[in-house]
């Protein structure tokens, strides 16, 4: 007989842990407290982001993850766009950055510097004045993730039986017990992948781990005229700040020291900005960073002005219409690190604080967690 493991959760990790446990032969039962998740997973740029990822061990697990999204992509039937990145510099510092990022890649990697003309020969939205070159890499992924994240279950199902359990709350663990109210299920295995809820399950476990929430405001521009497309996801300089992968230049610290002068109010609000291109032609835009437990429902229009200005020295689109705007939390560890496992009784495993690369490292990170829990 199968073993049983329970997934809470049916975002990004949950899915991803899911897919995981499914193939280390358990039989697996997510269950979800919303009709369909609308938690941080659905609310991305949907960019599987290897670039902003150390070299090494983390560059390594995204590009795991990358394989497995194109994969399970490509036999669900799921859209995706292996489109690759280019950040733009428009100031001297900020192309000797990128200069020395590509240098100090792995060749095998493809990462290359572009003259401008090679720069707009790749994004016909890259703005020219004052553009000193552009880094492209050929790794990063776009997903559409609000269709991806509803479209994955089905795909489990199918291909590994796993069973979806909609608009259900889990209310308390007691292992090997799951509470769903009145109604008691058992597992043998049981996966907490609850997102930014800390106050549920096991908030003294919660309380104890290095962890906070971020909230980012995020906007969406209207689909383009003829499918016209922006080739691969752009980035504007602030993101060389904001990424662990770009540590490795050795005249950051110099950027970062003329941006916390210069760009006080973005560094203020964390904001950077980044655009990526979905399949009916939209463009998601974002995004900025609160730091807090709590945090106000409501959004700030001068963050969003503060993202579209800065938006408009990098890149500008043939239909710029505002469509959405909306705002997305996720749990972030607040000592460095890139996830966060718990295991607050045997036989239950928390697996969370993926901060801003769920959807870059969920795939191939739940492998390597589960495999060795
Ligand atoms: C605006 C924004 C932009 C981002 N951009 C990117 C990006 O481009 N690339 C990238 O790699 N990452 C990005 N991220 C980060 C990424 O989205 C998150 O790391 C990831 O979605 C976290 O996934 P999760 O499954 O842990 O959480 P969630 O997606 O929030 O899922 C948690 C789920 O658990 C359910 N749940 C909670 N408690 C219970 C319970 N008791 N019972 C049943 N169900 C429960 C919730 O309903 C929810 O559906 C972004 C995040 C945001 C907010």
């Amino acid at each position: 007989m199968k073993k049983q493991a329970i997934v809470i959760g049916a975002g990004i990790a949950g899915l991803a842990s899911a897919r995981t446990l499914a193939l280390k032969g358990y039989k697996v039962q997510v269950i979800e407290r919303s009709n369909k998740a609308v938690g941080a997973s659905i609310r991305n740029f949907g960019m599987v982001w290897p670039v902003g990822q150390p070299e090494g061990d983390w560059y390594e697990t995204a590009m795991r993850s990358r394989s497995i999204w194109k994969e399970l992509c490509t036999e669900a039937g799921i859209w995706y766009d292996a489109v690759g990145s280019l950040h733009m510099a428009y100031a001297p510092d900020e192309w000797q950055v990128l200069q020395e990022f590509a240098a100090g890649t792995d060749p095998s990697r493809g990462c290359e510097v572009l003259t401008p003309a090679q720069t707009t020969a790749k994004s016909g939205a890259v703005i020219t004045h004052q553009l000193q070159g552009a880094l492209y890499s050929p790794d990063e992924l776009i997903i559409d993730s609000r269709k991806a994240i509803a479209e994955i279950p089905a795909w489990l199902e199918a291909k590994h039986g796993v069973e979806f359990t909609w608009g259900r709350a889990v209310t308390s663990i007691q292992y090997p017990r799951v509470q769903l109210g009145n109604e008691t299920l058992e597992a043998d295995l049981v996966v907490v992948c609850g997102g930014a809820d800390f106050e549920s399950l096991y908030p003294e476990a919660y309380a104890s781990a290095p962890l906070t929430k971020c909230k980012l405001q995020m906007m969406r521009m209207a689909g383009q005229p003829d499918n016209w497309r922006i080739g691969p996801a752009l980035c504007g300089s602030l993101s060389l700040i904001h990424y662990k992968g770009f540590g490795s230049a050795p005249s950051l610290p110099l950027l970062q020291k003329r941006y916390e002068t210069e760009y006080a109010e973005y560094l203020k609000w964390g904001i950077h900005v980044m655009v990526a291109q979905n399949e009916s032609g939209e463009l998601t835009i974002g995004d900025s960073h609160e730091y807090g437990n709590t945090h106000d429902p409501f959004d700030k229009q001068a963050i969003n002005q503060l993202i579209l200005d800065y938006l408009r020295q990098f890149a500008r689109f043939k239909n710029e219409q505002l469509i959405q705007t909306w705002n997305g939390i996720y749990p972030k560890l607040t000592n460095g690190e890139s996830f966060l496992t718990l295991k607050p009784e045997e036989g239950v495993l928390i697996f969370n604080g993926l901060g801003g690369a769920g959807m870059t490292l969920s795939f191939g990170l739940s492998e390597k967690i589960m495999n060795a829990f």
